[in-house]
């Protein structure tokens, strides 16, 4: 059941203080990706949530890099397409971008100017949700291209970050929330 597959995820969700620099408590899902039962586990969760909420569903955007992982089998698993959602510089032909702040400057994301037409229906999903930063790019990139943002998920939500406040009114999904 839903409840024991949750528990499987969390149980595969490594933890490092201290990385990529001091006071960043870092989220891994490397384990998750490494056993396959709680992998399957994630993408079911994913799934049910999606049918039940969103059938109406066209594309699965994922976002650079881990987004990746996990985006392509949930769009497999619904029978839709999967969009890459990029950093700047890494996606031929015509592309359109959104800046976005970091802690230290400014990042960008990108995706293929007819990545998306006017009125689709897209779901966005990452591994975690931290600030909400990047997927507010990412709602922006698709707004630009005036897709319908269904709404966004990952696998990981830190909840004192408040990304949750930074993405409305998109709603976020999480599968596990610390
Ligand atoms: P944000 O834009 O602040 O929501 O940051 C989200 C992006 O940064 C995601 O793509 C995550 O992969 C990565 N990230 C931010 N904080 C962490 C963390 N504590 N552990 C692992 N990844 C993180």
């Amino acid at each position: 059941d839903s409840q024991s597959k949750l528990q499987l995820v969390d149980k595969h969700i490594g933890v490092f203080p201290d990385f990529p620099k001091k006071g960043i408590l870092f989220r891994d899902i490397c384990p998750l990706l490494k056993d396959p039962a709680a992998l399957t586990a994630s993408i079911d969760l994913f799934e049910e949530h999606v049918k039940k909420n969103y059938p109406q569903v066209e594309f699965i955007v994922g976002l650079d890099a881990r987004g990746f992982l996990f985006g392509p089998l949930l769009a497999q698993r619904l029978g839709i397409g999967f969009i890459l959602v990029r950093k700047k510089g890494k996606l031929p032909g015509s592309t359109v971008s959104v800046a976005y702040e970091l802690e230290y400057g400014t990042a960008e994301v990108e995706i293929q100017e007819d990545a998306v037409a006017p009125g689709q229906k897209v779901l966005l999903i990452d591994d975690l949700l931290a600030t909400g930063g990047t997927l507010f790019a990412a709602c922006e990139l698709m707004r630009k291209q005036q897709a319908e943002v269904l709404g966004c998920m990952v696998v990981i939500e830190l909840k004192e970050l408040n990304g949750k406040d930074r993405l409305k009114p998109h709603s976020v999904f999480s599968l596990v929330r610390y």
